[in-house]
């Protein structure tokens, strides 16, 4: 299939694409390198930087390609600016995946892979979550999220689209091969955080409060590795065959890792110690997050390969320790 990627330079889109060629696919990227890196894809992928505000490029370009797929992984993912500047996330994830819906009709693309999140539901009221549980995000980019969600379904009822929505929980890790990985700018993500500490490139980790009601006090989440995550993507391509196919899953391995259990986690696969101390709780941050991806499994034939925390640091740590300044690394 001829597969537009769009923000196919960034942590997810980047090796969406890796995959994509391995399957046998042919991915376009789309990336206006905002947050993106261009050295994430290789030479030998189409590469357009662009703007999805720009219908008519977006038009000319899926039928150039003679685009079949988009998937859609630009999108600005930072919690707490979307509380402090929510029309910056109002206009980027939720106006500007309008105008690409619309660009796809005007082009005749119909079938279409969405890039949601575990926050589109807010504090749940069940653990382990399952795809049927109420959705009530707590800020504008849970919200821009299930906004995009809920436009989905209407265009599979209105033009007969078709799409898959995952809604993903911790991606982790990088390339096996430790050539492309985690590069943001800022950094929030625990693990590399961890490592980053653990490197002393950091002073130390702070752990976002310990008095959560939760085996040791910190918080639970659901650490999924990049490459599981993305064979989702890959596997659900079948079923938007069917027109009108509206579809949900949420991606996570289902077993939950504490900040703590991170934390010596890294310390176990670096070698290293990893300087923390505890800090007072961030804004926003459920006690505990993770997945029942059974759905995932059962109708896609997919499970996820890595299920043990310490191989999923294990690959970030090889994309550290090759890249230490991430893509703007000599070593490259
Ligand atoms: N966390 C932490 N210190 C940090 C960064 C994150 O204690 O410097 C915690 C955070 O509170 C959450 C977990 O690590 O419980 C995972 O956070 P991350 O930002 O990686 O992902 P999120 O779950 O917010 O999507």
């Amino acid at each position: 299939m001829n597969v537009l990627v769009i923000g196919g330079a960034g942590y997810i889109g980047s090796h969406c694409v890796r995959q994509l060629q391995e399957a046998g696919h042919r991915p376009v990227v789309l990336d206006n390198l905002v947050f993106g890196h261009r050295k994430a894809v290789a030479p030998d992928v189409s590469f357009y930087e662009g703007d999805l505000g720009d219908r008519a490029f977006v038009v000319d370009l899926l039928r150039k390609e003679s685009i079949e797929i988009v998937m859609h992984f630009a999108a600005f993912a930072y919690v707490g600016e979307s509380v402090e500047d929510p029309l910056k996330y109002y206009d980027n994830n939720l106006a500007r995946t309008t105008y690409l819906l619309m660009a796809m009709r005007e082009a005749g693309v119909n079938r279409f892979v969405f890039s949601s999140t575990c926050a589109s539901f807010g504090i749940p009221e069940r653990m382990p979550m399952t795809e049927d549980l109420p959705q009530k995000p707590i800020n504008p980019y849970g919200q821009t999220k299930l906004d995009v969600e809920t436009m989905l379904k209407a265009c599979a009822e209105a033009y007969g689209m078709s799409f898959a929505a995952f809604r993903y929980f911790n991606a982790a890790g990088a390339a096996e091969d430790g050539r492309i990985g985690e590069d943001h700018n800022p950094e929030t993500h625990l693990i590399p955080l961890a490592i980053w500490a653990a490197q002393g490139k950091r002073d130390q980790l702070t752990v976002f409060g310990d008095d959560y009601p939760t085996p040791d006090g910190t918080c639970l989440r659901d650490y999924i590795h990049i490459d599981d995550l993305c064979r989702a993507h890959i596997a659900v391509f079948d079923k938007l065959k069917t027109p009108g196919a509206a579809l949900f899953y949420n991606l996570g391995t289902g077993t939950p890792a504490s900040v703590l259990e991170i934390i010596n986690a890294v310390e176990r696969v670096t070698g290293l110690k990893v300087p923390y101390r505890i800090g007072p709780r961030r804004a926003g941050d459920p006690p505990a997050l993770y997945a029942d991806s059974g759905k995932a499994q059962r109708e896609l034939g997919w499970k996820p390969r890595f299920n043990d925390i310490e191989a999923i640091i294990a690959t970030a740590w090889k994309w550290h320790q090759a890249h230490p300044d991430g893509y703007g690394s000599k070593l490259d």
